[in-house]
């Protein structure tokens, strides 16, 4: 495929926000694919160049690129960044720019781009700068002004055509599985097991659905996490369970998916399926050890650790420590850090996703040589609500916040990528009747007043809704954040600030500054009301009105660990909402007037 249909097929993405009009964008071009330019594309289209989990980064600046379109175009330098000024956008000025200037023949294919970029990413050591100019420049000349614009937004990572996975995946399953609801299930599942759209794509267009079969789960390709569903009350998570289930405790701290290879080689994943490796060197130091038959593939959670008490320390000690890589060695010894293990997806005889959790918890014991560092998540098996509350209060005492109930039905195998009953989370908060936390996307600020002038001074966040594939507004929230927070919140939302309200925004709020859905913090309130500004869940509880979080503050937690489409959705916010009506009923009532 030539590139200038491809950017031809971005500018009419760019165009909408609407999901099924992408969706019906992307099967015209699907068709149009050779089954090798369908991985390129997919992972073009989402502004990548392999799966995400591969960590591989354009990692080109501004500088470095304005010199590229500077000798592309044989303009100086100082003109290009005059009109960036101008424009406020790089690609904008190159595709200006090179409207004079006629492109190179021959016209780009896609391949022949993606090899550019490529080659981009991977220049490295003494050069790689000149080198990485270079390849650039060689691109620039045979782009048209609009190939141009595109390619200088992909290799600064600001391709933002708002594609997501599962408006890939709805097209997937429209084009190569009959649009059919259990084709798309089969689509996705692949997707959750290998996290790999480029993957999946090319096995549909080559074999069909079919073809599917053949995804496997595979040692340093990380899986699409298990999540769990809010119980309001232990007697709740029991006759769910049907009268006996597993709970564990439930740390709070950073989910971390480990998978170590034959040689003891690991690498480690979060949520969001990035590589965490680097980061967290002490467990890729210690995992091999405690894990001697291999290849395997754990879950657990990390969390810093008293050493004197053993007690489970607060979240904030992790994420000081995540935030400043610089200083690891001292703050290791400051802070030590405990994996507690959860789950086994993967042993050295193969893959145990399918099989029933009661075998898998027992095979992880058997395979970890536990020690200090790596243990086992602490586990009873309870029938009864006597059992399950003492093993909630030993839970909170050790320092967690809660419990997470497992069920062993035959039916329990590891879902990836889903929510669903078979794993119910139970804390704390909800037995103190205030709802739990919320995972907020941050959409807009508001500037600062008195002492907060100059300022921004609160929040708009937004939960997810799955439904409509939309951010609707919750709460405006200003409390929480100390001066330091304050002040570097230009600097966190910089990237995503927005010139017009984002489409895929509802609120009845207008803040004084958009930015695209990235950024997930959590969030505490006093009760969830109605509201007629909000937009969570909107007409849902009644016509007209929203859900809007009371007296919101910020923990002070950044879940950097979440992408917008994972912060909590508009039907868990309802769900909450519904389970604390139970509460005195006329102070929502009261509040929907507030
Ligand atoms: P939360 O924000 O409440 O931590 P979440 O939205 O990140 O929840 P959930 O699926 O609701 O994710 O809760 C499961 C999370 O709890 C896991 O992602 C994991 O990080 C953490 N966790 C802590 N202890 C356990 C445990 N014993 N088993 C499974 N998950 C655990």
């Amino acid at each position: 495929m030539k590139f200038a249909e491809l950017v031809a097929t971005y500018d009419r993405l760019d165009a909408t926000t609407k999901r099924l009009e992408m969706r019906a964008v992307l099967v015209e071009l699907l068709g149009r694919l050779s089954p090798d330019e369908l991985g390129e594309v997919l992972y073009l289209s989402q502004g990548l160049l392999r799966p995400e989990y591969e960590g591989i980064e354009l990692g080109v600046a501004d500088s470095l690129a304005g010199r590229a379109l500077a000798d592309a175009v044989g303009a100086p330098e100082p003109r290009i960044t005059a009109a960036v000024r101008a424009s406020g956008d790089l690609g904008s000025t190159a595709e200006a720019m090179l409207a004079q200037v006629p492109p190179n023949p021959p016209p780009l294919e896609v391949t022949e781009v993606y090899a550019g970029l490529y080659a981009i990413a991977r220049a490295s050591g003494e050069g790689s700068q000149e080198a990485k100019v270079g390849f650039l420049v060689a691109l620039l000349r045979r782009a048209t002004p609009t190939e141009a614009k595109y390619i200088l937004r992909i290799v600064l990572g600001r391709l933002r055509l708002g594609v997501r996975e599962m408006t890939i995946l709805d097209a997937l399953a429209e084009k190569y599985a009959g649009g059919s609801r259990a084709g798309r299930v089969r689509v996705e599942a692949a997707y959750n097991v290998s996290s790999d759209l480029g993957l999946v794509a090319r096995l549909l267009a080559t074999e069909g659905v079919e073809g599917l079969g053949k995804v496997r789960l595979e040692v340093g390709r990380p899986i699409r996490a298990m999540l769990a569903e809010r119980s309001p009350d232990l007697a709740d998570v029991l006759e769910r369970m049907e009268g006996r289930t597993a709970l564990e405790y439930k740390y709070d701290g950073l989910r971390v998916q480990a998978h170590v290879f034959e040689d003891g080689t690991t690498r480690l994943f979060s949520r969001r399926l990035e590589d965490l490796s680097g980061q967290f060197p002490e467990l890729v130091r210690d995992l091999p050890k405690a894990l001697v038959r291999r290849p395997v593939i754990v879950e657990g959670e990390r969390d810093p650790i008293d050493p004197d008490t053993d007690e489970i320390r607060p979240f904030q000690e992790v994420s000081r420590r995540r935030g400043r890589k610089y200083d690891l060695e001292r703050m290791q010894e400051e802070v030590p850090v405990c994996l507690f293990l959860f789950d086994v997806l993967l042993a050295p005889e193969g893959p145990l996703i399918d099989r029933p959790f009661p075998e898998r918890r027992d095979r992880l014991v058997q395979l970890v040589t536990t020690d200090e560092r790596i243990r086992v998540a602490k586990q009873q098996v309870v029938a009864s609500v006597e059992e399950a509350q003492a093993f909630f209060d030993e839970s909170i005492a050790a320092g967690c916040e809660g419990v997470m109930a497992k069920s062993l039905a035959d039916g329990s195998a590891y879902r990836a990528g889903a929510r669903g009953f078979w794993w119910i989370k139970y804390k704390r908060e909800y037995t103190q009747g205030l709802a739990d936390s919320i995972d907020g996307v941050v959409v807009g600020a508001f500037a600062g007043r008195g002492r907060r002038a100059g300022r921004y001074g609160a929040l708009l966040l937004a939960v997810y809704n799955e439904r409509e594939d939309r951010f609707e507004s919750f709460c405006k929230v200003g409390s929480g954040f100390d001066d330091a927070g304050l002040a570097e919140l230009p600097k966190r939302l910089g990237p995503f600030e927005l010139d017009t309200p984002p489409e895929d925004v509802v609120s009845g709020l207008t803040p004084d500054r958009w930015f695209r859905p990235a950024l997930v913090l959590e969030v505490r309130g006093a009760e969830l009301s109605l509201s007629p500004i909000h937009r969570a869940a909107f007409g849902e509880v009644r016509p007209g009105t929203g859900l809007a979080l009371r007296f919101p503050r910020f923990t002070g937690r950044y879940r950097d660990d979440k992408g917008p489409t994972d912060a909590t959705t508009a039907a868990e916010l309802l769900t909450l909402y519904r389970s604390q009506v139970k509460q005195p009923a006329r102070t929502s009532e009261a509040a929907a007037g507030a």
